[in-house]
C-alpha cells in the first residue's frame, strides 16, 4: 500500500512537471520503489515458498510426533497387551485355584466323546471343576465340537486307542496305529496332543506300557458304570470310597453315568475335594508322569 502511495506521488510529480520532467530524485525513488516491489515480490515468493516449505517443515515438525508415533504404536501395542490382560483376567475368573494342601480327586471318563459328554461338561463347569476324558480315535470326528469344548473348558484329553481293542492281542504295527493314529486324530480335530494313555479294559503290562511310550493312567476307584448302568450304584461307588488322590473310572458313554456325574461332582466339591485333571494332580502331588510307567492313584 505504501508503494502505491509512492507511485501516485511519482506520477503526480510526473504530471506536475508536464509529463516529461523527471528529476533524478524521482527516478531514483521510482527505481527504488520498483526494486522494492520486485523485492516484495521476491519476498512474497519466498514466503510462498516458505509456506510451501512449511508443510515440509511441518512434516519435519511432525517428526517428533512421528517419533512419538512409535510411542503411540507402543501404546497401541499396549492396548492388545491390555486386551490380552483382560482376557487373562477373564480366564483368571474361571481359572481354578488349586490348593495343594487340600484333597483332590481326578475323575476320568472313557470311551467318548459321546452324546452324553456335554452334560458332564456342564456340571463340571458349574462346579468350577475339570476331569480327564480318555477318548477313542474312532469317535473324535463324530464329536469334534464336544472334543474342542472339553479342551476349551480346561479338561484333559487322554488317548484310549482308536477302537478299543485289547492292545495285548495286536501287532506292534497295529498298536502304533491305535495309539499314534488317535493322537493324530485328536490333534487334527483340536490342535491338542494327548499326553497320557489308558489302554482299553486297563489291560497292559510293563512290556506293552513301554511300547505305548506314554504315561499309562489306570484307576483306584472303579464304578463299574458300564456294567451296572445304575446311577445310584455309580454315585455310591464313588462317594463311599473316595479319598484324597484317587483316580475314578467312569464312562461318558451312558446316560446313567451322566446322571451320576450330576450328583457326584457337586457332592465332592461340597466335601472339600478339588476335582482336577490327571496331569494337574501329578503336578500338585509331585508325581513325574513318565513314559511307559503306570499310575493308579496319587496319594500323598
Ligand atoms: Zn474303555
Amino acid at each position: 500500500m505504501l508503494c502505491i502511495g509512492y507511485m501516485i506521488q511519482i506520477y503526480g510529480l510526473y504530471y506536475k512537471e508536464g509529463g516529461y520532467i523527471l528529476t533524478k530524485k524521482v527516478l531514483a525513488v521510482s527505481l527504488a520503489l520498483l526494486m522494492s516491489l520486485l523485492n516484495m515480490g521476491t519476498f512474497t515468493n519466498v514466503e510462498a515458498r516458505e509456506k510451501e516449505v512449511l508443510p515440509v517443515e511441518e512434516n519435519v515438525q511432525y517428526t517428533p510426533p512421528q517419533e512419538e508415533t512409535p510411542a503411540e504404536e507402543a501404546s497401541a501395542e499396549e492396548v492388545p497387551a491390555e486386551a490380552v490382560e483382560v482376557t487373562y483376567e477373564e480366564q483368571e475368573v474361571n481359572k481354578r485355584v488349586i490348593d495343594p494342601t487340600k484333597p483332590m480327586v481326578a475323575l476320568t471318563f472313557d470311551d467318548g466323546p459321546s452324546k452324553y459328554t456335554a452334560e458332564i461338561l456342564k456340571v463340571l463347569k458349574e462346579n468350577n471343576s475339570v476331569a480327564t476324558f480318555f477318548v477313542l480315535g474312532s469317535e473324535v470326528n463324530k464329536y469334534k465340537d464336544v472334543l474342542n469344548q472339553v479342551i476349551a473348558e480346561g479338561n484333559e484329553i487322554g488317548n484310549h486307542s482308536y477302537n478299543h481293542k485289547n492292545l495285548k492281542t495286536i501287532t506292534d504295527e497295529e498298536l502304533y496305529k491305535q495309539v499314534q493314529g488317535t493322537d493324530d486324530l485328536v490333534y487334527i480335530a483340536s490342535g491338542y496332543t494327548p499326553k497320557v494313555m489308558r489302554p482299553p479294559y486297563g489291560i497292559s503290562d510293563a512290556e506293552l506300557n513301554k511300547k505305548i511310550n506314554k504315561p499309562i493312567v489306570k484307576w483306584s476307584i472303579d464304578t463299574l458304570d458300564w456294567k451296572n448302568r445304575d446311577t445310584d450304584k455309580v454315585v455310591a461307588a464313588v462317594l463311599n470310597d473316595v479319598k484324597d488322590g484317587d483316580i475314578v473310572l467312569m464312562h461318558d458313554l451312558y446316560d446313567s453315568t451322566a446322571q451320576a456325574a450330576k450328583i457326584i461332582i457337586p457332592k465332592l466339591v461340597e466335601q472339600g475335594y478339588q476335582l482336577v485333571t490327571v496331569s494337574e494332580m501329578s503336578e500338585y502331588r509331585d508325581v513325574t508322569l513318565t513314559q511307559g510307567q503306570q499310575y493308579y492313584s496319587m496319594y500323598k
